[in-house]
């Protein structure tokens, strides 16, 4: 990581739970530049500067843009396109503009609509995250450890990847890059799908009747598999709605997988059984998840 890749003035549009968690974490290491919020209410704003995670916030772009040097989106991914068009005008030639979007082909497209050129915009992802949203959920340690999928483009340019895989760094992140059409497939099937199945899961046992008794009795398989449930519904709208196509078809494999569990059961088949938990168990042993 080299320190003079870091921005002298970083602005965040949108201080939730990764925009606030990155500038947190910024603080808690003493960078040293300015971290500036651009947010929709006062409130948001006010509370970063409470919090210490801000220098200082403004609801207007033509404030804060033109000095910044990095700028991170940090909105949901519906709101993406707008908050490109909103900073477009003021943004210095020299900017690296960058974001946080789970789903990375639509950021690319939109970038491409608002801006023509992908020279200085490096689309990233952190995996990392939590149920709870907004700034007052945030957390400095959120990105230590963490993976962040950068999914640049052909023309961009090489000097803005490396400032934004330093930022992710400096905040004990490891970069990776990868195609954005990989990610967004990849991610289909270790994030999304898994988000579908705990909100298909608790929304099932919600709407049956002994709804009540059904939670007062849910062990800790239960805890483990629903914790997902309970993230930020306009995130994961947004989610599906971009991610369709990478989305539907991990959803239709699932179900072929859930079809043959059904069978099996149905036909009294043990040995069948035995064999796909087998398959599931050493499969997920063997690819040890943290
Ligand atoms: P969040 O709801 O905590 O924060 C979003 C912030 O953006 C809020 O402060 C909200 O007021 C603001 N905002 C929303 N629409 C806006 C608009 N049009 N203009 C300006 N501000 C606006 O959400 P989050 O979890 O921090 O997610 C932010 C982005 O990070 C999303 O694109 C999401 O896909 C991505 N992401 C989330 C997670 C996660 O687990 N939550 C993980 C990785 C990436």
């Amino acid at each position: 990581m080299n320190q003079n890749d870091l921005p002298a003035h970083l602005c965040i549009a949108g201080l939730g739970l990764i925009g606030g968690s990155l500038a947190a974490a910024l603080k808690l290491t003493g960078f040293e530049g300015e971290i500036s919020a651009l947010v929709r209410s006062e409130k948001t704003g006010d509370r970063g500067l409470e919090l210490g995670f801000i220098d200082r916030y403004s609801l207007q772009a033509e404030e804060l843009i033109p000095t910044a040097d990095m700028i991170m989106l940090a909105v949901p991914m519906l709101s993406l396109r707008d908050q490109l068009r909103m900073i477009r005008d003021h943004v210095s030639d020299a900017a690296v503009i960058t974001d946080a979007g789970s789903v990375k082909q639509p950021f690319i497209e939109d970038a491409r609509s608002v801006f023509g050129s992908l020279k200085q915009i490096v689309p990233g992802h952190p995996i990392a995250g939590r149920e709870r949203t907004g700034v007052d959920a945030a957390d400095a340690n959120l990105f230590l450890q963490r993976r962040v999928l950068l999914t640049p483009v052909e023309e961009t340019s090489k000097i803005a990847i490396a400032k934004v895989k330093s930022l992710w760094q400096v905040v004990g992140a490891t970069v990776e890059c990868m195609t954005p059409e990989h990610h967004d497939r990849v991610l289909a099937a270790t994030s999304h799908l898994p988000h579908m199945m705990a909100f298909a899961l608790v929304d099932t046992l919600a709407t049956q009747q002994e709804v009540e008794e059904i939670f007062r009795y849910a062990a800790g398989g239960f805890r483990d598999f629903s914790r997902i449930a309970s993230s930020d519904p306009v995130m994961w709208r947004d989610v599906c709605l971009t991610n369709k196509h990478a989305l539907l078809e991990s959803m239709q494999r699932m179900q072929l997988h859930t079809q043959a569990l059904q069978d099996a059961i149905e036909a009294g088949d043990g040995d069948e059984l035995e064999a796909i938990f087998n398959r599931a168990k050493q499969a997920r042993d063997k690819y040890t998840i943290q």
